[in-house]
């Protein structure tokens, strides 16, 4: 276990896993400093609590000599690994290890870790439903927005750590070692940060980079670059299919959902697709994920299903909203991607209202066209990603221009008629317009239930 008592240690990044890395570190007795770029004005909330407990904050930038002076550096998931000062710190031998890392050489027990391009929350959140319901000791967190180092003291030699991992937290693994792992998807998401596909790809891939022949690694077979990963694990390769059985994991055939634990046993049955209360094939796939990971993970069949027949969508991801006027609302803000809003679309048969834009990614909008014609009635564009999505999707689909939500809401409210469906599922992040994607989902919601006046829409 790493040696922590009297060490010079350095979190880079205060975001929320930064502020539990800094305050964990201090508690087992290294000596802690703190640098973010942010300025101290925007880190005041958290400065006090730091300095209370004696740790060191740098705020505004970082010093060169502040990283120079350490036994160990630790990244937040949020700060790319290429920083000058980082790379500097690197060529003079320093260790380098994200807040994922960290926490993973302290915990106890077993770990159970979901990585993918989309579905991961979705996914995680019912893991840990089911593994509870079957009376296993479960403890949830990760980039689902627990810093995994906060479930450090309650973890046992019995607990299952249930960890949604991103790959921004897996770039900076080492020794990282679930006992089951899942890629639910990969595609492409976070170009920016990661370079290229195959970078992003190779990040997730690390999900599974030092578990061995007694750990079990699950893979979407029908998405081809998660398949692809199989080739390079050193466990054993379960698989999930919506289209094929396969020899050992879960899929669906006869409109109902199997599990089989190995190539000699016998399928079992676990519930009809009828009776899974999500919306979208998407959540079919991320339900069949569960299935396979918990039940490699001990929980039996019926706590499985009972869970999954009473989980309910998490906030932000396809969440219905309201019926206004015979047109039905649905909330899919987490949509920060091309494919997650390719899936929303899917879900729905069309009549379609769409509202797309925010924060470009360096994404690739054309993709979206064929099901756009197919389904979509009318797109309206939002934030600064508005002019390139509207000059990739012109002559495809109707689009009105909106510049804000509030516009967007308004118009696309007006002009849908009942039966027609209003979502949001804008393939963009938030952050030009709204602090985060809750925070937009969060105002959409208000403004379609402040629209149930609809005169306020006619005058859109
Ligand atoms: P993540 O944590 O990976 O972002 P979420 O469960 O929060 O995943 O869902 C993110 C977005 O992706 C939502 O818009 C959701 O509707 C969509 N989504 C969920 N599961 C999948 C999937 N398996 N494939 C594609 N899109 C998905």
């Amino acid at each position: 276990m790493l040696e922590l008592k009297g060490k010079k240690v350095l979190v880079v990044g205060l975001g929320k896993s930064g502020l539990a890395a800094a305050l964990f570190l201090r508690k087992r007795g290294a000596q802690v400093t703190v640098s973010d770029v942010r300025s101290a004005e925007a880190l005041a909330n958290d400065i006090p609590a730091l300095l209370e407990e004696g740790i060191n904050v740098e705020a505004g930038g970082h010093g060169l000599l502040t990283f120079r002076r350490q036994d160990l550096i630790v990244v937040s998931p949020g700060v790319p690994l290429n920083t000058p000062e980082l790379a500097q710190a690197r060529s003079f031998g320093l260790p380098i290890i994200g807040e994922l890392e960290l926490a993973a050489r302290f915990l106890k027990g077993r770990t159970l870790a979901i990585t993918g391009s989309n579905g991961k929350t979705t996914t995680t959140t019912l893991v840990g439903e089911i593994l509870q319901e079957a009376g296993l000791p479960t403890l949830v967190g990760g980039n689902i927005g627990v810093p995994v180092v906060s479930l450090i003291d309650q973890s046992t030699e019995q607990s299952w750590s249930v960890l949604e991992v991103s790959s921004f937290q897996l770039e900076s693994t080492e020794e990282f070692h679930p006992a089951i792992a899942v890629i639910l998807n990969i595609t492409p998401d976070h170009l920016d940060r990661h370079g290229s596909f195959e970078n992003y790809a190779l990040a997730k891939e690390r999900i599974f980079a030092v578990q061995t022949p007694a750990d079990f690694v699950v893979l979407n077979a029908d998405n081809p670059r998660t398949a692809a990963a199989a080739a390079r694990a050193r466990s054993q390769v379960y698989w999930f299919s919506m289209e094929h059985p396969v020899d050992q994991g879960a899929w669906i055939m006869d409109e109902q959902v199997w599990f089989r634990a190995s190539k000699d046993s016998a399928p079992e049955s676990v519930l009809p697709v009828s009776a899974i209360p999500l919306k979208g094939a998407h959540n079919v796939e991320n339900i069949l994920a569960a299935v396979c990971a918990t039940r490699l993970a001990g929980a039996p069949a019926p706590a499985v299903r009972h869970s999954i027949e009473k989980f309910k969508a998490v906030e932000h991801r396809l969440e219905f909203v309201a019926t206004v006027n015979g047109v039905d609302f649905y909330n899919d803000s987490k949509a920060t991607n091309v494919d997650a809003t390719a899936k929303a679309v899917e879900a729905f048969p069309g009549a379609i209202h769409l509202i797309l834009g925010g924060k470009d990614k360096n994404s690739d909008y054309t993709l979206l066209a064929d099901l756009l014609r197919q389904r979509v009635k009318a797109v309206y564009t939002i934030g600064s990603a508005a002019p390139k999505i509207e000059s990739q999707l012109r002559g495809m689909v109707p689009i009105h221009s909106c510049e804000t939500l509030e516009k967007a809401v308004a118009t696309a409210g007006a002009a849908a008629h009942p039966g027609d469906i209003v979502l949001l599922a804008p393939a963009c992040s938030s952050f030009d317009q709204f602090e985060n994607y809750e925070h937009r989902g969060r105002v959409f919601k208000q403004l379609v239930h402040e629209g149930r006046g609809w005169k306020v829409w006619q005058n859109a």
